[in-house]
């Protein structure tokens, strides 16, 4: 078995999933979704579960529940029929000493309390509903804060975890070494939650840093072309916006500004763009020798390539300069009414716009509104042509 749990990365061993049936993650990890986050969808299609079957991962040989209405109905604690039932991640087992195993990592109880308990003999173990009960419970009773990243990024027993007091906490997330951190901290491993120094958030481990910074912030393509590997992040497009205005080639069209990310490498690339988007002072040869330049490139930028076959449009060379401008001044009117509407979403497409354009070459990037295919039959003017006139 090479399996390995879709979250934590760990060996397959004990596979949990639910009807949509991607078995996938680990028990553990779905235990703790469910249990502690009170999140029971699926890691996978985020489809919500509200039971789970958890079984030995086998490969292809994992045991399979087809119809999971068969299970038994309105289960409770323990064992039901041949499986065995637990409450607080509801998920059925079948094998009792993972059930055991589970329930004693999920159990919710106060290690202060039952440290307390086991000296003097008495057992009124209370019992909590939830995890915020929990945390009630120990805020108000101890002082003590469990640290919510720890909770629901390490894979211990709900009771293992550390217990800090407000200003221990805050050591425990900025540098690591708090007195409860102790030993742990001085061999080396924990250095602390990383933090986003932009939102000043902490986040459990760098993979879940990186995850923030890639969706929530901005890298220079430029930039991580020429040093793929280096990550420097701009808090938002604005402060990229200075970086591609000192460090680049940025065009500083009122249309390219909006557009984002129309920057170059060069002076000569950022002349070239010019050239073919914004020309409208050149003599008519001029422009045509312009357009005459690309021979074949094609450009992507998802958010257009679906609906460019019905706006862009497709001339002979031969055709007489009455057509094409009047094709020209209809591209020009369809570029008004898209470039308003891409106003208004500009925040939502932010992401997808950074990302298609990291795969752009930056030589084909300038002429990414022409299509041009073979010289002597046709090409093709999309909408951004009407910045010609
Ligand atoms: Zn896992
Ligand atoms: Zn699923
Ligand atoms: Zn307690
Ligand atoms: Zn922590
Ligand atoms: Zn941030
Ligand atoms: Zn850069
Ligand atoms: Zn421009």
């Amino acid at each position: 078995m090479d399996d390995s749990c879709a979250v934590c990365a760990e060996a397959l061993e004990w596979v949990a999933y639910g009807a949509c049936a991607h078995r996938d993650v680990c028990s553990t990890c779905v235990a703790r979704l469910r249990c502690i986050c009170d999140d029971r969808r699926c890691c996978i299609c985020k489809t919500e579960s509200s039971i789970v079957f958890v079984t030995k991962a086998l490969g292809d040989y994992t045991r399979i529940i087809n119809d999971f209405l068969l299970l038994p109905p309105e289960p409770k604690e323990g064992r039901m029929g041949s499986y065995w039932y637990h409450e607080d991640t509801q998920a059925f087992f079948d094998d009792v000493d993972h059930y055991k195993m589970i329930k004693a990592m999920c159990r919710l109880s106060c290690s202060v309390c039952d440290k307390e308990e086991s000296n003097d003999g008495s057992k009124r173990r209370g019992k909590f509903r939830n995890i915020n009960q929990l945390k009630g419970h120990l805020f108000h009773q101890h002082k003590l804060h469990m640290c919510s990243l720890c909770l629901e990024g390490r894979k211990v027993f709900i009771c293992e975890q550390k217990l800090y007091s407000r200003a221990q906490l805050n050591q425990h997330i900025s540098t690591g070494d708090s007195e409860v951190d102790g030993s742990e901290s001085e061999r080396g491993g924990f250095m602390g939650h990383p933090m986003c120094e932009f939102c000043k958030t902490p986040f459990y481990g760098d993979n879940e840093l990186y995850t923030h910074m890639s969706t929530e912030h901005y890298t220079c393509h430029l930039c991580q072309r020429q040093h793929p590997g280096q990550y420097e992040y701009y808090k938002n497009y604005d402060d990229l916006e200075i970086h591609f205005r000192r460090d680049h080639f940025l065009c500083d069209d009122e249309g390219c500004l909006a557009k984002k990310f129309i920057v170059f490498q060069t002076e000569a690339e950022l002349k070239r763009h010019n050239t073919i988007e914004h020309a409208g002072h050149m003599s008519r040869s001029q422009r045509n020798a312009a357009l005459q330049i690309p021979t074949s490139f094609r450009y992507r930028r998802s958010s257009e390539q679906d609906n460019r076959q019905g706006r862009g449009r497709t001339f002979r060379r031969d055709q007489s300069e009455n057509q094409l401008s009047i094709a020209i001044q209809a591209s020009l009117e369809t570029a008004q009414s898209e470039s308003t509407s891409r106003d208004r979403s500009s925040s939502a497409q932010v992401i997808s716009d950074r990302v298609d354009l990291s795969d752009i070459d930056p030589i084909v990037q300038p002429f990414e509104s022409l299509t041009a295919t073979d010289p002597e039959t046709t090409f093709e003017i999309s909408s951004s042509l009407g910045e010609f006139f």
